[in-house]
């Protein structure tokens, strides 16, 4: 089995908040650490379990923050940004996804740094009249591709927002637990290293056994995305295909289902330039 990793941070082992996950800023170095200590529990666990090889993508920020020579053979890290498919770039010919270090939608209560791409832009995300996160949307790129997403670890938030997007079958490893947008009752990672060993392991079983999720839509596909204000949605006008159905939410539609990642990754970069 060749399995997939997508390694975000701020669902990491005791990480709340902003300045943790920053480059740059004093937490940051133990965002980072965190990050490479959870994302190595799953990798020796699918190695340990049995996998062929085992692909990371470092799907956080500028996307470098994991350190390949930290990693066992058998392993290739996908490193840097930008790239197409974005947190889920190179997941096609896999056989299970797992996404780990995730969090939950903006917008969410109770739910370490919340949000959707970008917290400074970003209100909300719909494709098809369904709200979605990174999860969701991920998952969705995962299914286009019949890669079965298996796992999705993270605070609590986040796994029951992909349990209710993606049914029971999926295994989810709650690491912490949101006491708001910057606070948690966190584990030791001793004890999530443990946590996310025994849920890879399960969640391959399950994936060799054909029950993972693999999340699909019918096309034609409608993505809305609502900005925090009118300037990002005028700067978000810029982009080709968009249109606005109100002062805050632009449109786009198409049949294919990665032109929404471009289309989403243009209208947020152009929104994150806007003035006030
Ligand atoms: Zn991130």
């Amino acid at each position: 089995m060749k399995v997939y990793i997508s390694s975000d941070m701020e669902g990491s082992t005791g990480v709340v908040s902003a300045e943790q996950v920053t480059y740059g800023d004093p937490g940051y170095e133990f965002g980072r650490r965190m990050q490479l200590h959870d994302t190595m529990a799953a990798v020796s666990a699918a190695l340990d379990w049995g996998a062929e090889s085992v692909t990371v993508n470092d799907s956080h920020d500028r996307m470098t923050n994991l350190d390949v020579s930290m990693f066992p053979p058998r392993v290739t890290l996908i490193s840097g940004t930008p790239k197409i498919l974005g947190m889920v770039e190179g997941v096609s010919g896999h056989d299970a996804a797992i996404f780990i270090g995730y969090h939950a939608m903006a917008g969410t209560e109770k739910a370490v740094l919340d949000h959707t791409y970008s917290s400074k832009v970003v209100y909300g995300l719909k494709v098809n009249g369904i709200r979605l996160g990174e999860t969701g949307l991920n998952a969705l790129f995962c299914g286009a591709l019949d890669v079965p997403v298996s796992m999705v670890a993270g605070d609590t938030a986040v796994c029951l927002e992909a349990s209710s997007l993606l049914g029971e079958t999926l295994l989810t490893c709650a690491l912490k637990d949101g006491l708001g947008r910057n606070s948690a009752l966190t584990k030791t990672p001793d004890e999530t290293a443990d946590l996310l060993k025994e849920a890879v392991k399960k969640a391959l079983d399950a994936a060799a056994e054909g029950k993972s999720p693999v999340l699909k839509m019918e096309a034609p596909y409608k993505a809305e995305l609502t900005f925090h204000t009118t300037a990002h949605a005028d700067a978000a006008g810029l982009v080709p295909g968009s249109e606005r159905i109100s002062g805050r939410t632009m449109v786009f539609t198409t049949e294919d289902i990665f032109e929404i990642r471009r289309w989403c990754s243009s209208s947020i970069d152009c929104a994150s330039h806007a003035g006030h």
